[in-house]
């Protein structure tokens, strides 16, 4: 297993790479342009070459490119679903120039549309449009929390996109606070392997390509999205310890995206996740 950090704009990516390579991070996750906009800046090649040479240079792998959260492939507005499919092409296209092997996106949101409907929307897209994508470079569904008309929030519901397309097309991200927010039990060692069980009899283990490692500020169920530093949340050291301690390909990456992110909590959540894998 790979421990990382999601890195913020902020600061710049050789700063932040240096400042998390300290911290003994072996991976990391960056937004591939301003994670709130639409239109992404066209490509500063010396720029990017730069930026994977010293991610090589320091064993920094797998870079990982978290779509902006605009992106939103189940929605009802015509002028937003092209605008997301523009985007999420692009983000594919600048993770291949990153040598990225994975973008992460949010399922998205039916909006009032329904489940299915939103669901067959997203397949429809992504059949439409993946053959055109770099090779090299997978989507990753990540899990929702399954606030308002959010999808992915089940396992069941990640499953169904991933089963319309060839194995090896699309992976999947599991975020513990927005796994913990949807119900399953991420907060005790029984609950884990309870919820890894259901993971590979839905979709299958070899499907999940990466982890997002965040503790929950709000209840169990509560369909709220609220990450909070690891073992000062509602989820708790226990549960961690036991997603940390199955046995993960020794290449899975698990990078946090707790708060504060750039701050010196970046250390310590990184520590904190340490000591639970000795
Ligand atoms: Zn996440
Ligand atoms: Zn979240």
């Amino acid at each position: 297993m790979r421990l990382g950090i999601h890195i913020p704009l902020k600061g710049g990516f050789p700063a932040n790479l240096m400042r998390v390579k300290e911290y003994g991070c072996e991976t990391i996750q960056l937004f591939a342009g301003n994670p709130t906009g639409w239109k992404m800046a066209p490509p500063n090649l010396p720029e990017i070459e730069k930026r994977v040479a010293l991610a090589r240079e320091q064993s920094i792998y797998p870079l990982v490119i978290h779509c902006a959260y605009l992106v939103n492939l189940a929605t009802t507005s015509p002028e937003f679903y092209e605008k997301s499919v523009r985007l999420l092409n692009d983000t594919m296209e600048r993770a291949s120039l990153h040598r990225a092997p994975f973008v992460v996106l949010h399922t998205g949101n039916h909006g009032g549309a329904g489940v299915e409907r939103g669901l067959n929307q997203i397949i429809r897209t992504i059949s439409g449009i993946y053959p055109e994508w770099p090779g090299g470079v997978k989507l990753l569904l990540e899990n929702t929390a399954g606030s308002g008309t959010a999808l992915g929030s089940s396992f069941e519901e990640l499953a169904r996109v991933l089963q319309a397309f060839p194995a090896g097309t699309l992976g999947v991200c599991l975020d513990t606070a927005h796994g913990w927010a949807a119900g399953y039990d991420f907060g005790s060692a029984d609950g884990v392997k309870e919820l890894l069980e259901r993971f590979d009899k839905i979709i299958g283990l070899e499907k999940l390509c990466l982890l997002h490692l965040n503790d929950s500020r709000v209840g169990r169920g509560s369909r709220v999205d609220r990450h909070e530093h690891i073992g000062r949340g509602r989820i708790g050291l226990e549960g961690f310890r036991e997603l940390l301690r199955q046995p993960w390909p020794e290449e899975m990456p698990a990078i946090l995206e707790t708060p504060e992110i750039g701050s010196d909590w970046d250390r310590q959540n990184l520590e904190t996740l340490r000591r639970l894998l000795e």
